[in-house]
């Protein structure tokens, strides 16, 4: 089987040759291009292109746009270094499948670019389903959890339903905010980090050695993408 190309956007060359070196060991051929012009004229036969923000010619997210214009499902993954970036990244919500914040573990790097390519090779209705372990019913807005239904609160379903939305993605406290919460509720109940604990609590009396929400430091909570089909026996 040939294997897929990934184009590295990245004008360090020290950072350009860890990725390159990572990703070949675990089976992919990287391309390296040190500036957007140059990214844009070789993304042609990409499976995905992981793009550095800061890039000496045009800058990532003008990158992005162009890249998008002509490809528009090639799948897009951000390397930001300042808080700034990210924001812009995750705020804007350009459409980016994901982004790892600089200084990054190659080993973390490769596992999100396999990620990001196995939710853009779903077939189209099925990205986003929620994974195995978890089945929702809209309707009664109820969640099962390895086949056991969960008593939840409204927000702390509002919080799980959409994680399980996007498995791997990290949304941020502010996005969870902005997209579970009403505009006038009071402030008391507007704490994120307060109601993914007690979420965690009502997981963890379903399956007590996993850990399906996972925290990114600095940034927000993601839902775990490699949960056990079936409950793992204590
Ligand atoms: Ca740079």
């Amino acid at each position: 089987m040939r294997r897929p190309v990934i184009l590295i956007v990245e004008d360090e060359p020290g950072i350009a040759d860890t990725l390159q070196y990572a990703l070949r060991t675990e089976g992919f051929e990287p391309r390296w291009s040190a500036s957007g012009e140059a990214a844009l004229a070789a993304a042609d036969d990409a499976a995905l292109v992981i793009l550095d923000v800061g890039l000496p010619d045009l800058n990532g997210f003008e990158v992005f746009k162009r890249l998008r214009a002509r490809h528009e499902t090639l799948p897009v993954l951000f390397l930001t270094a300042r808080a700034d970036e990210i924001d812009r990244v995750v705020g804007l919500e350009l459409g980016a499948d994901d982004y790892v914040t600089k200084p990054f573990s190659p080993r973390e790097l490769v596992a999100r670019v396999r990620s990001v390519l196995r939710r853009s090779a779903a077939p189209a209705g099925l990205s986003g389903a929620a994974p195995a372990s978890f089945h929702c019913d809209d309707g009664k807005r109820s969640i099962h959890y390895y086949g056991q239904a969960l008593d939840l609160s409204r927000y702390e379903y509002g919080l799980l339903k959409t994680l399980i939305g996007r498995p791997g993605f990290v949304f941020t406290r502010e996005r969870l905010l902005a997209l579970v919460w009403d505009d006038d509720t009071d402030s008391l109940d507007r704490t994120v980090d307060a109601h993914v604990k007690t979420l965690r609590a009502k997981l963890k009396a379903v399956a007590p050695m996993l850990e399906p929400i996972r925290t990114h430091r600095g940034v927000g909570y993601a839902l775990a993408e490699d949960l056990p089909a079936s409950r793992p026996q204590a």
